[in-house]
């Protein structure tokens, strides 16, 4: 499949910068609907497949070009996979992420399962209305207190499986072999074979 120019259905500045970074060596043209002031539709699904597929069919509606959408969150075990679809929405709003882990952390730290993972599912809408859907999860566990500068979110608590440092104190490209999005995106990425 050729895509010469793929609109991210997404405002989140954190995650544009990790996707632009993994589209550059393909030559795709990547535009966002921030870039383009598309509103955000609401996100009313409770799944991360039905939200992607809001985010894509909405961008796609106004727009007319290939777009891809990606809906993500944290899942934690102790908390029966809460925050997941609201991950965001637990960092109210105006967003405050060390209010969203805090919360986290409040509901976990007396049990001894901290484990949790990230998911991000990616769904592609191509103009002529085929889509597709993609997923990739990166499994680690909480750690308290917090540790890092870099990333976004929920970085600073999470420790992917395999490492000791959390997301937030690894680079852009240390974070990628691990990370969710990386892995949706290693799927996506084999419809340009
Ligand atoms: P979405 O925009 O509805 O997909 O919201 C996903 C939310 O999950 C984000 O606002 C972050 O809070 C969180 N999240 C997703 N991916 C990551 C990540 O890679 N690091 C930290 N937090 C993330």
């Amino acid at each position: 499949m050729v895509i010469k120019k793929l609109l991210l259905a997404t405002h989140n500045k954190g995650k544009l910068v990790e996707m632009s970074a993994m589209l550059a060596p393909y030559g795709v043209q990547v535009t966002s609907s921030g870039d383009l002031g598309l509103s955000e539709p609401a996100e009313t699904e409770n799944t991360f497949i039905g939200n992607a597929l809001i985010k894509a069919r909405a961008a796609s509606a106004v727009s007319g070009l290939p777009v891809l959408a990606d809906d993500s969150g944290l899942c934690v075990t102790a908390l029966n996979g809460d925050p997941g679809v609201y991950s965001a929405d637990w960092a109210g709003n105006p967003r405050d992420f060390n209010l969203a882990m805090q919360r986290v952390w409040n509901g976990i730290k007396d049990t001894t399962d901290k484990s949790a993972y990230f998911v991000s599912v990616f769904a592609l809408r191509m103009p002529d209305g085929t889509e597709k859907i993609f997923e990739g999860r990166c499994e680690g566990q909480i750690v308290w207190p917090p540790r890092g500068t870099g990333g976004h979110g929920y970085d600073p608590f999470f420790v992917p499986n395999g490492d000791t440092r959390t997301f937030a104190e690894m680079t852009l490209q240390e974070k990628e072999q691990y990370s969710h999005r990386a892995k949706a995106f290693d799927q996506f990425i084999r419809i340009f074979d």
